[in-house]
């Protein structure tokens, strides 16, 4: 079986060579998703290098973050946000990918520690225009990406998204395109933003040929989840 430093090289060669095929010379940010993966995978991670994490339960997050306060780790919080959790988001991560409506931002700007830097944010957007699928549509965004933009303890870096999972590298490349298509329109509009948080173990190749400068990975470095009750 392969160790996670064994994982983590190989992604980290992946990436390297999607991004050269793509004629791309930027930074990519592997985020290592850690959420139902246990505190030692977590360590043994970072022993690795790893230093970005990604978590999408609140109270698992905080536990975890608790039993490794030694070590330098920049946390993302990827999760749907309830936003009975927007404070304790606020307070304990660096990242926020997930923001999705007016209100959750208006409530973390609020909760922000003004002894904090301000809370990076990206918007999650529906790409695919399902009603039931999460994010804000993309006819909606310039507006909510222009009223998080006044937020004092906010700081907007960009795009997220999670398109329906498909094998089908063309299917997943046109997916991504548009949420590129999306960011690059913002920032036609005159919006400073450097991310796009797309990518995922299935997905993260054609999401680099599409702009991704985050890709989110968790079972493709952990193995597959193991969940316990309460998640
Ligand atoms: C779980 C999760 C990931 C990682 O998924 P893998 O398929 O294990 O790489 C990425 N992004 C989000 C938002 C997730 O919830």
């Amino acid at each position: 079986m392969n160790t996670i430093s064994d994982s983590l090289q190989v992604i980290q060669a992946r990436i390297l060579q999607a991004q050269r095929s793509a004629h791309r010379d930027d930074e990519i940010l592997l985020l290592a998703v850690s959420k139902a993966q246990s505190i030692e995978k977590l360590r043994e991670a970072y022993l690795a290098g790893q230093r970005a994490f990604g978590e999408n339960y609140v109270q698992e997050a905080i536990s975890k973050k608790e039993q490794l306060k030694d070590c330098a780790i920049e946390w993302h919080f990827i999760g749907p946000i309830q936003s009975n959790k927007t404070q304790l988001i606020a307070q304990h991560f660096d990242w926020v990918h997930s923001v999705d409506r007016l209100k959750i931002a208006i409530r973390l700007n609020e909760a922000r520690p003004h002894s904090a830097a301000p809370l990076n944010v990206c918007i999650q957007i529906n790409s695919s225009g399902e009603s039931s699928k999460s994010g804000v549509d993309i006819g909606a965004l310039a507006m909510l990406a222009k009223e998080i933009n006044a937020m004092p303890n906010l700081k907007l870096r960009g795009l997220m998204a999670i398109p329906a999972p498909t094998k089908d590298l063309a299917k997943q490349r046109a997916q991504f395109k548009i949420v590129n298509d999306a960011f690059k329109t913002l920032r036609q509009q005159g919006f400073e933003l450097d991310t796009l948080s797309i990518g995922m173990s299935d997905d993260y190749i054609a999401a680099i040929h599409e702009g991704a400068t985050i890709v989110r990975i968790g079972s493709a470095i952990f193995g597959a989840r193991v969940y316990k009750n309460g998640n």
